[in-house]
């Protein structure tokens, strides 16, 4: 544990000063300490590149696409557009209490605390935190011990750019979460595995704290016989085999059409032999630590491996790896598996489809692969989760136009662009009425009223 509890409790109370200077939290600082935040990431660009090395060999494509170029992205959106988004929205006031003008007034909730992962471990820590600061909040963001080497670097970048007041890197594993949960919030934003979710749903519910939670589930991905088969095996094996298949929107297993099953897997076979030099892997992901390596090559027991399958402790290595339709009730089948292991089955019927699909829990993610729309409409209306994509897997994350975020046990809330300002600002309606006029029909004694029967 990196921090006492009596420093988090006294760092709040200056966090809440903070919150009460008006000059400090005006639009204006705002976005000058935003403009500060992205001039200091480039400065660190190479250092947050070697961090995510370090922690699980991200290639440095990979580091540049998925993690920087998503936080520019956010920085700039907020920093262009924060000014007329922050500005208060007249509506047009009710008859009832006319003379009024009504506005919605977009205020920051308080003091946020934001708890990340690991898997994105620079992206996924910053981009609810840039959303909670640009909207006027005090941040205490709590990286992953899993990549320690970014919350590091997490830390130095905000220890040289905020007042601690604004916003503070508190770096620990559970015990530390634990003790930031017990505190008061005014937003807790959350993102992990469902079970953690849950965890902290419980802790923040005796506060009554609003919070989003980003969690995760099984992403299933469909393959009907009119599909493209190579750009289809190209785009399904990227977005699951990079990060090597820890990505919270990864395709966690394929549905196939029976009639094309055969040659897709053959394509995904090629596919993967073109993207990965098997001597090497090093456009490769490895494994976060022991215990996800143990986790993921024990499922692999008594499966029916048709590609892949090779692993090495030392490097906590696992190749990506396709298996032939496992039993639903193994080990691999009974959780999201967050690793570079993709089940591969297939459906001779919309009831086949509807069926499997609908064994799991609504999934974050779920892609389909089509040329038919009327198919693709009918798995769009059938199936409910977070978000997808036709024709293409994950790219929706990238899209700052689109609320991210799931549903059901997959997550409560979304972010992302204009979606963060909405989940970091608290709509508060003021009713400005005018004195110039006074109606006296709303007044007792109501025999005034009665006469008008
Ligand atoms: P995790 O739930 O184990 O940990 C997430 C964070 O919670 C960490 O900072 C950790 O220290 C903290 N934590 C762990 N146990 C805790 C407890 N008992 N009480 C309070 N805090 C606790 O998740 P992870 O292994 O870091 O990440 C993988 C999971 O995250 C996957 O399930 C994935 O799908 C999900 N995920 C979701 C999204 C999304 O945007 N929806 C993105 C990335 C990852």
């Amino acid at each position: 544990m990196n921090i006492k509890e009596n420093d988090i409790i006294e760092l709040l109370k200056s966090q809440d000063q903070f919150l009460r200077i008006a000059s400090k939290t005006s639009v204006d600082n705002r976005i000058s300490i935003l403009k500060k935040l992205k001039s200091n990431i480039k400065t660190h660009e190479q250092d947050i590149i070697e961090a995510i090395y370090q922690d699980f060999q991200k290639p440095e494509f990979e580091v540049l696409t998925t993690e920087l170029f998503v936080v520019y992205k956010e920085l700039n959106l907020f920093i262009k557009n924060l000014k007329k988004w922050s500005k208060p929205k007249s509506v047009s006031p009710a008859w009832l209490n006319f003379p009024s003008s009504d506005k919605i007034h977009y205020v920051p909730w308080g003091k946020v605390l934001v708890i990340a992962p690991w898997n994105y471990p620079f992206q996924l820590a910053i981009t609810p935190a840039i959303g909670a600061i640009a909207c006027g909040n005090t941040v205490v963001l709590k990286p992953s011990e899993h990549a320690p080497h970014t919350a590091d670097i997490l830390k130095k970048i905000f220890d040289e750019v905020f007042e601690e007041q604004q916003a503070k890197v508190i770096t620990g594993a559970v015990d530390t979460a634990k003790i930031l949960l017990e505190q008061k919030w005014d937003y807790v934003f959350f993102t992990g595995s469902v079970p953690v979710g849950r965890i902290v749903s419980e802790q923040i519910a005796k506060h009554m704290t609003p919070h989003t939670l980003e969690l995760g589930g099984k992403n299933p991905c469909i393959i009907d016989s009119t599909a493209k088969i190579d750009i289809a095996a190209k785009r399904i094996c990227w977005g699951k085999f990079l990060n090597a298949g820890q990505t919270c929107i990864a395709p966690d297993y394929l549905m196939i059409d029976s009639k094309i099953k055969d040659e897709f897997q053959e394509k995904l076979i090629s596919t993967l032999k073109e993207f990965y030099s098997e001597s090497s892997y090093e456009d490769y992901t490895r494994l976060i630590h022991d215990a996800h390596y143990e986790k993921l090559t024990g499922f692999l027991k008594d499966l029916n491996i048709i590609y892949g399958g090779e692993y090495d402790a030392k490097t906590n290595f696992l190749a990506p790896t396709l298996v032939d339709s496992p039993d639903l009730s193994s080990p691999l089948m009974e959780e999201e598996i967050f690793g570079p292991i993709l089940p591969i089955y297939s459906y001779s019927s919309f009831n086949e489809l509807e069926e499997m699909i609908s064994s799991f829990e609504k999934p974050l993610s779920l892609y389909v692969f089509s040329e038919s729309k009327g198919f693709t409409n009918k798995v769009n209306e059938t199936f409910d989760f977070g978000g997808g994509v036709i024709n293409d897997t994950i790219v929706h994350f990238v899209n700052d136009k689109l609320p991210f975020g799931g549903v059901g046990a997959s997550g409560i809330g979304n972010y992302h662009g204009r979606a963060s300002f909405d989940t970091f600002t608290r709509k508060k309606p003021i009713v400005n009425r005018k004195t110039w006029l006074d109606i006296p029909i709303k007044y007792p004694p109501y025999t005034r009223v009665n006469s008008f029967k």
